[in-house]
């Protein structure tokens, strides 16, 4: 399914590409190698771009018109003559070499055209062979100008648009067909091979210049447009090439995700689950989404009637677990992504926690993600019995969480980065996120190790914590390490927000943690945690409780 909206999408590139450059096609079927009539030289004027006749023009204009007189007077009188005066420096400039002689130089024109075609029959060839097959054959090897032609099959594909192989290079933009088709006069071939070193610096410095209007937007060309660089056109275009394809697979990369999250996070065991849900009277109805993040999606749902004490009685009340008595009108159920991929870089947060530790061995990935959803819930009954604002959990059901909805009328509370706060707000904010941190990590054991202003909500007038899957003991490996970058974050968002007074993270790390670390010098903290950290751990196989001692001992 993924993979034909893919091709539906490309091709419509193709489409538009093909539409917005329909000059530069012309031009290239009505070119004849051995001359132009009058019509196709009027239509190839019309192929210039405006910018290609503004940028360099002085330059390129003079240098053409010397050309044009020095193969019209030495060689092809005949044929030349029509040639339209729009050819660039990269065109036939090099005829002006000195060490050439004229039938060198014919020859090697007549050469380059048998060439052309040759390659153009090649490359026919090799679309044929790979029409409807997925796995494509290169002929490239068979001909006689790899560059010069790839790009000219560019050019026929964007009109042929029914080709499917959009990761080969074809789409490059318009303004860069019109060069080529300049290029299909063939001197080409000859210009390249006899280039004086005005027309390459003048060709280089154009194509640096085209890096920055000529290529993707996302694609990063650095700053060479700002320096004198010249790029030769077999870099420029290989470049160009890369960048577009790299495009569409990005393009592709972010449409598989797009879909994945549609049908896969809400797959059908999660349906089923939800209309459990809603079959108990636990929920009355599923909302919208309210938001879709990397490892969970999270819905709005309106609460049902029943009270607590009515739901049917659990086998194992680990997974599946009430604190609140009576269901509220609005819900949220975060659903665990069921997709593995971005939990795996976090299988540190759940690995090394004790807790979970000897179940994470055996469990398989799926039981992985339930696990996810359980360590949140468990954390987050925790908060709630030690008085911290966060959602109230409802129930766990594999990996759907159902809790109480921030908000009103199915408006999620501004995240603190969002929330436009009044400047004793902010201040008032400041010392609640302070307090919630202590008791987080006192009274909880907790480390919430995802704290920033983009988990904390602004609600009824106070800081709700949410988001705690990740959330660790303080005595886990790296516990006083994410303790660290929490604080960090929370320093910089409130000093950032101009609240007076706030503490610095290594401050505020001591402030929160009750331990007295010298505050002179990052590094030195930093490795003074990291000690702190090892010595704890080695006294964890003495049990937590002694783990948990030597931090609290330090912290006297
Ligand atoms: P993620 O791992 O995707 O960041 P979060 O738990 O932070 O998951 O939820 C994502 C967003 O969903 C939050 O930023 C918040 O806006 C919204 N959200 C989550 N839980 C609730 C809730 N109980 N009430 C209201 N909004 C919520
Ligand atoms: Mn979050």
């Amino acid at each position: 399914m993924s993979s034909s909206s893919t091709l539906v999408e490309s091709s419509a590139v193709l489409n538009d590409q093909a539409e917005s450059s329909s000059h530069s096609f012309d031009n290239t079927t009505s070119a004849s190698p051995w001359g132009k009539s009058a019509k196709a030289t009027s239509q190839s004027n019309q192929a210039v771009s405006f910018k290609d006749v503004m940028s360099e023009q002085l330059a390129s204009q003079l240098q053409v018109e010397e050309n044009i007189k020095f193969v019209q007077e030495d060689y092809q009188p005949d044929t030349i003559e029509t040639e339209p005066p729009d050819l660039t420096e990269g065109d036939i400039a090099s005829g002006s070499s000195e060490d050439t002689s004229n039938d060198a130089l014919l020859a090697q024109m007549l050469q380059a055209e048998m060439d052309k075609e040759y390659n153009k029959y090649i490359a026919k060839q090799e679309r044929q062979v790979n029409k409807n097959s997925k796995v494509k054959l290169s002929f490239t090897n068979y001909r006689t100008d790899e560059m010069f032609v790839s790009e000219e099959d560019d050019d026929e594909d964007l009109y042929s648009s029914s080709d499917e192989d959009i990761g080969s290079g074809q789409g490059a933009d318009p303004s860069q067909n019109i060069l080529e088709i300049k290029n299909d006069k063939g001197y080409v071939i000859f210009g390249k091979e006899v280039v004086t070193k005005h027309d390459s610096e003048l060709c280089g410095r154009r194509n640096t210049a085209r890096l920055e209007d000529g290529f993707p937007l996302q694609f990063r060309t650095g700053d060479a447009t700002g320096m004198d660089i010249q790029l030769n056109n077999k870099i420029y275009n290989s470049l160009k090439k890369h960048a577009f394809s790299e495009q569409r697979r990005s393009h592709r990369l972010h449409e598989d995700k797009e879909h994945y999250t549609a049908e896969h996070a809400v797959d059908e065991r999660t349906r089923l689950i939800l209309h459990r849900l809603v079959d108990r009277g636990i929920i009355a109805s599923v909302n919208g989404v309210i938001s879709i993040g990397k490892e969970a999606v999270v819905i709005h749902a309106d609460g049902g009637d029943i009270a607590a004490s009515d739901l049917p009685p659990v086998k194992n009340p680990s997974v599946r677990k009430v604190s609140c008595l009576q269901i509220p009108k609005e819900c949220a159920i975060k659903i665990y992504k069921t997709t593995l991929n971005e939990f795996r870089s976090r299988d540190k947060y759940i690995k090394d926690d004790y807790r979970f530790k000897d179940r994470f061995k055996k469990l398989n990935p799926r039981k992985i993600i339930h696990m996810w959803a359980e360590k949140e819930m468990h954390n987050l009954l925790r908060m709630h019995e030690c008085g911290i604002d966060c959602p109230e959990v409802i129930l766990l059901r594999k990996h759907v969480l159902v809790m109480s909805f921030i908000g009103h009328n199915q408006q999620p509370a501004p995240k603190l980065k969002q929330a436009i706060l009044s400047s004793s707000q902010k201040k008032l904010a400041y010392e609640q996120v302070v307090n919630m941190m202590k008791k987080l990590y006192h009274e909880c054991r907790l480390v919430h190790s995802d704290l920033s202003e983009f988990n904390l909500l602004w609600h009824d007038g106070k800081v709700w914590m949410i988001d705690v899957s990740q959330s660790v003991e303080p005595s886990h490996p790296h516990g006083l390490e994410f303790l660290l970058r929490d604080c960090t974050n929370i320093s910089k968002f409130f000093n950032n927000l101009g609240v007076p007074a706030v503490l610095s993270s290594m401050e505020l790390f001591n402030e929160v943690s009750g331990l007295n670390i010298a505050t002179e010098n990052e590094a030195t903290f930093l490795s003074t945690i990291e000690t702190l950290e090892k010595s704890s751990e080695e006294h964890s196989h003495q049990g937590r409780n002694k783990s948990s001692q030597i931090l609290e001992q330090s912290a006297h």
